[in-house]
């Protein structure tokens, strides 16, 4: 196995060529989107500029990881190589199938198809190819560089086969894979997305602000990060269309999404990726709090 195709340049699909290219994988990195694929490598580029400056990596690592991804438009010339292709596009049911109807046409016969899906059912997405055996959950944690985990996701047709050569190729990137079975949300999004869920909820009703919430959650429970700013980092329409999913697929209102995300969502208020969300990540505020360390 040498050649990884990822799909969607993202948050996610950008980390994800990252590392199996650090690790020596030719990565055909695919998105609909040229602006996307830019994006995407000028972050791997800053990301790995970061490991230089930390001395955890060489220049010559870098040269090495950046010249082991190549980018594409196209699904059908990205992946006619591929051992291995993970999904890693926008969170949403129907691109996801036809990204997949695609994947079967056009993918060697023996490509196991992965997804990085946060809460879509894998058996769904399998259903809509010919090698339900061979279509699997890998859902990295973000940022994917320096997440351990990833949480592998047994379909209803997962083969083992298929689930033992995932574990191990986890393991090869050094990642700690967790098994665990297809239900909405999987284990790390139904415990986490309730959480962040009451968070906006309290915030909602009025019991404390934006700053006090995350503060409770830091210094009392010691999460490295409140609430409400890692919904910021995960997007919160990311967030929104988790939520939506466990609360389809377990019909139990304790998953109905907070009024107050719905809104924000509507609204464009996305989290970091937009600039603003529970926090404001704008220029202008940036500018200021970098003058603020300074002075
Ligand atoms: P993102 O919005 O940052 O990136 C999605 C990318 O997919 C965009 O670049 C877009 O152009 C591309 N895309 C859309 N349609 C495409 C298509 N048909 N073909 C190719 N590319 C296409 O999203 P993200 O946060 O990176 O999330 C990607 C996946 O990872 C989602 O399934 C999400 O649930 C999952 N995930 C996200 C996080 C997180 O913290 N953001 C964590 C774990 C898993």
């Amino acid at each position: 196995m040498k050649n990884i195709a990822v799909i969607g340049a993202g948050t996610m699909g950008n980390g994800i060529a990252h590392t199996f290219a650090q690790f020596n994988y030719n990565v055909q990195l695919i998105d609909i989107s040229q602006a996307s694929l830019d994006r995407g490598m000028a972050t791997i580029s800053k990301n790995l500029d970061r490991m230089v400056i930390k001395e955890k990596i060489t220049e010559e690592d870098k040269a090495r990881t950046l010249g082991n991804i190549t980018t594409y438009t196209s699904i059908k010339e990205g992946v006619q190589y591929a051992s291995l292709v993970v999904e890693a596009a926008t969170e949403n049911l129907e691109l996801k199938l036809n990204i997949f109807r695609e994947l079967d046409e056009v993918c060697p016969d023996d490509t196991i198809l992965a997804t990085n899906t946060s809460s879509i059912s894998i058996t769904e997405i399998a259903a809509v190819t010919n090698r339900p055996d061979m279509v699997i959950g890998m859902h990295f944690m973000n940022p994917v560089p320096i997440m351990k985990l990833v949480e592998i996701i047994r379909g209803y047709n997962t083969s083992d086969e298929v689930m033992n050569f995932t574990v191990e190729l986890s393991k090869e990137i050094r990642k700690i894979p967790v098994e665990v079975n297809d239900y909405p949300g999987f284990v790390a999004n139904r415990i986490l997305m309730p959480m962040i869920n009451e968070s906006i909820e309290t915030l909602y009703n009025g019991v404390a602000g934006v700053k006090e919430i995350d503060t409770v959650m830091k210094l009392g429970m010691a999460h490295p990060m409140g609430p409400l700013q890692l919904a910021d980092f995960i997007g919160l329409d990311v967030c929104l269309s988790i939520l939506n999913v466990m609360y389809d697929g377990f019909k139990n209102p304790k998953y109905a999404p907070c009024p107050l995300l719905v809104n924000m969502v509507m609204a464009g208020k996305l989290g970091v990726k937009s600039g603003e969300g529970f926090y404001d990540y704008s220029e202008s505020r940036k500018a200021e709090n970098v003058s603020k360390q300074f002075s």
